[in-house]
């Protein structure tokens, strides 16, 4: 077992790690462009690894799932929900290499370097956009009452048998009044699939 370190994502508190997501708008940076694109290089590159190394803890749990695959085992349920955890960080990851990204856009007049890119496996913005205005339904396991403007379902993420789960149509993402589950077409895809952010957004354009 590799030592796990802190960073800017993910910080030990008095004995637990907390996650921290990057700031939500992007911080001025008029007069303090000199270092800036070589911190967001930094940091990506700082990010990276994590990142790879998550996708294969990622990758390997989610095989051990399949091949355990006796539902209901408390086996399975153990890995699903550590493996959930796993991708929370994953997916934070993802949110602060858009930052890095982002910041670096309003610097540099220049694409990230092609090496970056390659293992940023980026996608554009235009793309995630997109992406969240698809629609949940299809990728959704169940079945789907209309309600008002919205659907509702038994949620896929916690046990009920009466149904707190709604997806809002034309990308107005799902909430859970259940368990607070609550996110965007990309996030659906993340948490129920276990897919990869660009694999998410992909699979959503
Ligand atoms: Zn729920």
């Amino acid at each position: 077992m590799t030592k796990q370190k802190e960073f800017d994502h993910r910080r030990l508190g008095k004995s637990m790690w907390y996650f921290v997501y990057p700031p939500f708008k992007l911080p001025e940076v008029k007069g303090f462009e000199d270092g800036l694109l070589e911190t967001c290089l930094g940091k990506i590159e700082e990010l990276l690894p994590r990142c790879h190394e998550l996708k294969e803890q990622r990758d390997m749990r989610v095989e051990q799932i399949k091949r355990l695959n006796k539902p209901g085992s408390l086996e399975e349920t153990w890995i699903k929900t550590w493996a959930a955890t796993e991708y929370s960080e994953y997916y934070l990851i993802q949110k602060w290499l858009v930052y890095w990204t982002k910041l670096w856009r309003t610097v540099a007049n220049k694409p990230l370097p092609k090496k970056v890119r390659k293992s940023l496996n980026w996608v554009d913005e235009q793309d995630i956009e997109r992406a969240k205005q698809s629609p949940i339904e299809p990728y959704y396991e169940g079945r789907l009452r209309r309600v008002g403007n919205k659907l509702m379902g038994l949620c896929p993420f916690h046990e009920e048998r009466t149904p707190s789960f709604c997806i809002y149509p034309e990308g107005g993402g799902y909430h859970c009044f259940g368990c607070g589950a609550h996110g965007s077409s990309i996030d659906f895809l993340i948490k129920t699939k276990g897919f990869s952010f660009p694999e998410a957004v992909r699979t959503l354009l």
